[in-house]
């Protein structure tokens, strides 16, 4: 429905996903912390966080708005608690991505969505405002691996009918007025051969039928302990997106959103993405500095040499929620100010 709006504005500015999360509803500063709320409140609790959370887009100027993830505490496990076939309470320690061990929950039947998970909170964001809006799910792979499977016993049966599911949960979406629905798969960076053998394909599946835009988030994560040591052991230059560009530019997928600011990234690697809309990570979510407006200006130009002008969009690396509202605050204003240098370039010529 706004996709015509989209299009007007040139370099259109949006985040990669969380925002901070008011002391009231969660702990602030800290990744996936619980909520503090119960039953009702934490209904209209989870709603006043959301508005303050657009508010806070708004303010510094971001033309593609989101819930901020405001609705939900994990990106991934919020999405999987709502479907059946899965056992909260049978935990197993497993290997996330290939980089640290958490206890995750079990698949002890066949999966299904008994009702939709986040249409009421797209709708009530539909409500708030008549920007575009961006809304994102965890992609299938990356549920996957966030969990232990004691049913299907194959990772591709399991990714398949998860992509099902988020198929039914993405038109709902659409829907319900949604502009832009995001896959986060950050198991895009760490699986590659799996990516080409069916990871693409399982995505391709939960888009299957949608009219409006698609994206596939794929970063090298939050600030976190466990991610940053991983950083550590990547070398000097971070060639991981040049094994799964090549076949996600064939794809159907419409956007391709990336960290590029600060990280180890060639940005030649954007070459191999040649005619797909790019979001463009210009901001570092794994720092408390706040970068210049000139920053991201550089980012953006550098992107530039390998993103058509009409098909790059500045975001963030990743989410913001370990980050003081303040910090991420600052980070939101350098963004829209830096694509604005970049744009007003672009327009001289
Ligand atoms: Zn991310």
């Amino acid at each position: 429905m706004n996709k015509h709006l989209l299009q007007k504005v040139l370099l259109p500015t949006s985040t990669a996903g969380s925002l901070p999360k008011p002391s009231w509803l969660a702990e602030p500063e800290t990744l996936w912390s619980p909520w503090k709320l119960q039953g009702e409140e934490l209904i209209s609790g989870k709603q006043d966080a959301l508005r303050l959370s657009l508010q806070q887009q708004q303010l510094a100027g971001i033309d593609i708005v989101s819930d901020g993830e405001q609705s939900r505490q994990h990106f991934v496990t919020t999405f999987i608690e709502h479907l059946s076939g899965v056992d909260f309470n049978q935990r197993k320690t497993v290997r996330i991505r290939n980089r640290y061990d958490a206890s995750v929950p079990t698949v002890i039947g066949p999966v299904s969505r008994p009702k939709p998970v986040f249409v009421e909170d797209a709708k009530f964001l539909r409500g708030q405002t008549t920007q575009p809006i961006k809304w994102a799910l965890p992609g299938p792979m990356t549920m996957i691996d966030t969990l232990y499977d004691d049913h299907y016993k194959s990772r591709e049966k399991l990714a398949w009918e998860f992509a099902k599911i988020l198929n039914q949960e993405a038109k709902e979406l659409e829907a319900a007025g949604v502009d832009i629905i995001q896959f986060d798969e950050p198991a895009f960076n760490v699986f590659f051969d799996e990516v080409n053998d069916w990871g693409i394909k399982c995505l391709e599946r939960a888009i299957e039928g949608l009219k409006c835009e698609t994206v596939v988030h794929i970063c090298y994560g939050y600030g976190i302990k466990a991610n940053t040591d991983w950083k550590k052991t990547l070398g000097s230059e971070w060639r991981q997106y040049e094994a799964v560009f090549p076949k996600l530019q064939q794809s159907n997928i419409d956007i391709i959103s990336l960290e590029c600011h600060n990280s180890r990234v060639p940005m030649e690697l954007l070459a191999l993405l040649r005619g797909k809309k790019v979001m463009v990570g210009a901001i570092d979510v794994a720092s408390n500095s706040i970068e210049t407006a000139e920053e991201v200006a550089a980012t953006l130009r550098k992107a530039l040499q390998y993103v058509d002008a009409d098909k790059l969009y500045p975001c963030t690396n990743c989410g913001m929620a370990p980050l003081s509202r303040q910090v991420a605050s600052g980070k939101l204003n350098a963004l829209v100010a830096g694509a604005e240098i970049v744009r007003n370039e672009l327009a001289a010529g």
